[in-house]
């Protein structure tokens, strides 16, 4: 006889994945539990009053995409407005330089360069002593040249993922943006914006109906949870659903160090890299920036400190080379051998690859369309 469920799903996993798979479910008519381990709903995006100011818990996060079915779907859910443009920054040496890399970094870093094509030229030019392309160091001079990489991209990226450039893989961070124009957009999507009420109304809107139980860890309670539903949304670990029985994959963590400043004492501008090697945080995040039509009375700031993944640290970027993702695979065949097609994978741990959150919410669409 089968065993009567409470629900059809399980999501495990209250983030931007795991809500849109469930309100998306509810939605054709499926009940659906949800539950996350943190005390909070909203995954990365969840935002937190701290002195007066509203701010990314956990780092900056720009919704950024070109994809205007993406950009309708979430405008349903949240009152996001089209911003134009996003600028970080980069400190290098005391200097500071515009993100991504563009005319505007070139021709600073390279007094002589006016021009695209006296750009091309001079990257090329740096690019001819590169023998290996496999490794990020080889990749990366390749892509933006020699000078540009030791001061914008080998302190900060170093810091970022623990180890020295010419041992990482080029896969961790793909193709360097670069821009032959004066433009300092950072992202060259059709829609970049960041809500000035948080992403938390998001999660409001998209679980409205949905049960959802907070503070619950899956791997904890494990048996009693799987008796509740058919079938698992997971947007977990994946290796840590099997005890990380064949290996541990690997992650860089962060450690976020909030603080409060003089308003004076601002740098300009809401998100700013610093590259020396020395400084031993990545990034400093401003949050007044993402409500300016706030009066603030004081900056609420953020460092970023990259650390490894152990202990009790968060799983927040995925280290990916080709030892990484074949070990993903062999999970995800185990989990199929053992389970077939009950546990789901999602997310951006579920699937082990960095998602935007566009991404996140394509993927995810995509998962429910295949299930329906
Ligand atoms: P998550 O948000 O990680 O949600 C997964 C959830 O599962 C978590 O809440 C976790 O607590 C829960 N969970 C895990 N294991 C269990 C368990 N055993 N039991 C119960 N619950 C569990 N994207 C952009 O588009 N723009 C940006 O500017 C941007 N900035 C980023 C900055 C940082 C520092 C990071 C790390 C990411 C950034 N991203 C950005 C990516 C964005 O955070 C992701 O696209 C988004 O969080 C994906 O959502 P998710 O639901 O897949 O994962």
């Amino acid at each position: 006889m089968e065993k009567v469920t409470k629900y059809d799903w399980l999501v495990v996993g209250a983030g931007l994945s795991g809500a849109v798979f469930a309100h998306e479910m509810h939605k054709r008519g499926f009940s659906c539990l949800v539950i996350d381990k943190r005390p909070h709903f909203g995954g990365n995006l969840y935002c937190e009053p701290y002195n007066g100011v509203l701010m990314h818990k956990y780092g900056a996060h720009i919704f950024h995409t070109s994809d205007k079915r993406v950009w309708d779907y979430v405008k349903q859910f949240l009152k996001i407005d089209h911003l134009g443009s996003y600028a970080p920054m980069a400190m290098s040496g005391g200097e500071v330089f515009p993100l991504p890399f563009n005319m505007n970094t070139f021709s600073k870093i390279w007094p002589d360069v006016r021009f695209p094509e006296e750009a091309k030229k001079k990257i090329e030019e740096q690019a001819k002593g590169v023998k290996d392309f496999d490794t990020l160091e080889g990749a990366a001079i390749s892509q933006v040249g020699k000078d540009v990489f030791e001061k914008l991209v080998k302190g900060y990226t170093e810091k970022q993922w623990g180890r020295p450039c010419s041992e990482l893989p080029k896969e961790i961070i793909g193709r360097i943006p670069v821009r032959y124009e004066y433009n300092n957009n950072y992202f060259s999507d059709l829609y970049i914006g960041v809500p000035e009420d948080g992403y938390n109304g998001l999660f409001e809107n998209l679980l409205k109906g949905i049960e959802v139980v907070l503070g619950c860890d899956y791997l904890r309670s494990r048996s009693a949870l799987d008796e509740l539903a058919k079938r698992v949304f997971y947007t977990g670990p994946i290796d840590a659903l099997f005890g990380e029985a064949l290996g541990r994959l690997d992650y860089r963590s962060i450690r976020f160090d909030t603080k409060i400043r003089d308003l004076d004492r601002t740098q300009g501008c809401a998100v700013m890299n610093y590259c020396d090697k020395d400084v031993p945080y990545t990034r400093i995040i401003e949050h007044n920036r993402f409500a300016p039509s706030r009066k603030h009375q004081e900056l609420v700031i953020s460092m970023e400190y990259s650390q490894p993944y152990e202990g009790f640290a968060e799983p927040y970027y995925p280290v990916r080379s080709k030892t990484s993702e074949e070990l993903y695979e062999k999970y995800v065949n185990l989990s199929k051998t053992v389970y077939g097609d009950r546990i789901v994978f999602g997310g951006r741990l579920g699937c082990f690859r960095y998602f935007d959150m566009d991404d996140a919410i394509l993927d995810t669409l995509g998962i429910v369309e295949g299930l329906n």
